[in-house]
């Protein structure tokens, strides 16, 4: 199957098998896991953070981060279309009792300045107390201006709020944008990053903050369930992934261009975005569900649940992007 419903969908390759079963393990909950201290503490260098901490997933890993900047009552601004918001089960409300404020994102995925400065509320005690702003990078594929981010990222501060990124897909921008992880880290309290994404990993996700704040979210991880024992097994996969498979996200990005390319070309289909490894297309309503079952059977997946999208990843290469243009246009020439 070429799978181009997300990039989760990726495997780990034998080398990467081969550095998880030779790492040395212990148990992470007592801090005794030396794969899991040596990955932490790169990837907070690498992020320019004090300290960095696992988690088995991005869920957790901004649930928790949220948790770290919010008391109860408190509230974080947010995009109506963010993961945080829209795709964690509202976690932040429920788990958390933090209230969200969403905002419409623009189409470039950023929240307008003027209304991130109009929903922050007054001390007044008819209020939530707005504490956090959270962005997220990339977002729908595209990577946030970096201008926008500094004011954005100003505005919030100016206004005593601290801030939260969700970069799940940070490392895409950074390959994108050829700007370090440190620098897009940079304007933000603390990071949330995904390496179950296009880097290959089986699971882990990691938060980047002060010590502070990671002293907080540790404790905040084990109330969620989220502390593991010899999870080295994980971190291992996890360095892997940052020593050897972050460059190859170009390659990646390389064949979304290409896909866009291709199908652009054919009667019926709209690219709505192309950014970095995704593209989003459209057609014409009746065309969704019967193109679906057509890729299917010519073993092609793609995503139908919010729009429809091609991700591309690192197990996609370029006579599968070649296969998914001629199942298309195959498709469009019979109907
Ligand atoms: C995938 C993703 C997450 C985290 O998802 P998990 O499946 O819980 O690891 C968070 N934010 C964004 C933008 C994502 O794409």
């Amino acid at each position: 199957m070429i799978d181009l419903r997300s990039d989760t969908v990726t495997r780990p390759t034998p080398e990467m098998l081969e550095a998880m079963m030779s790492a040395p393990l212990g148990d992470d909950v007592w801090g005794d896991d030396p794969t899991v201290n040596t990955f932490q503490a790169n990837l907070a260098e690498l992020a320019g953070k004090e300290a960095a901490l696992l988690f088995p997933s991005g869920t957790q890993s901004n649930l928790v981060g949220l948790m770290a900047h919010c008391e109860r009552g408190d509230e974080y601004i947010v995009g109506q279309s963010a993961h945080t918001y829209r795709y964690e089960g509202g976690g932040a409300a429920v788990l958390g009792s933090i209230q969200p404020q969403p905002i419409e994102n623009a189409a470039d995925g950023t929240l307008p300045l003027e209304k991130i400065s109009a929903a922050i509320k007054a001390d007044d005690c008819h209020f939530a107390r707005s504490k956090l702003l959270a962005l997220e990078n990339t977002i729908g594929g595209k990577v946030l201006p970096e201008e926008y981010v500094l004011k954005a990222t100003e505005l919030a501060r100016e206004r005593g709020l601290t801030t939260h990124l969700d970069g799940a897909r940070l490392f895409n921008a950074a390959v994108a944008t050829d700007r370090s992880l440190k620098q897009l880290c940079l304007p933000f309290d603390s990071v949330s990053l995904c390496f179950s994404k296009g880097l290959g990993t089986p699971m882990g996700s990691a938060l980047v903050g002060s010590q502070a704040l990671i002293d907080k979210a540790r404790r905040l991880r084990k109330m969620v369930g989220g502390g593991m024992r010899q999870v080295g097994i994980i971190a291992a996969a996890c360095q892997y992934a940052l020593d050897h498979h972050v460059s190859d996200l170009n390659e990646d990005h390389r064949r979304a261009a290409r896909l866009a390319v291709g199908l652009a070309t054919l009667p019926g289909v709209d690219i709505t975005s192309q950014a970095t490894n995704m593209v989003f297309a459209r057609f014409p309503d009746n065309h969704v569900q019967p193109l679906s079952a057509w890729l299917k059977e010519h073993g092609i997946l793609i995503e139908l649940l919010y729009a429809t999208r091609f991700v591309i990843h690192r197990d996609i290469n370029d006579a599968d992007i070649d296969k998914v243009i001629a199942v298309m246009e195959a498709y469009f020439s019979r109907h």
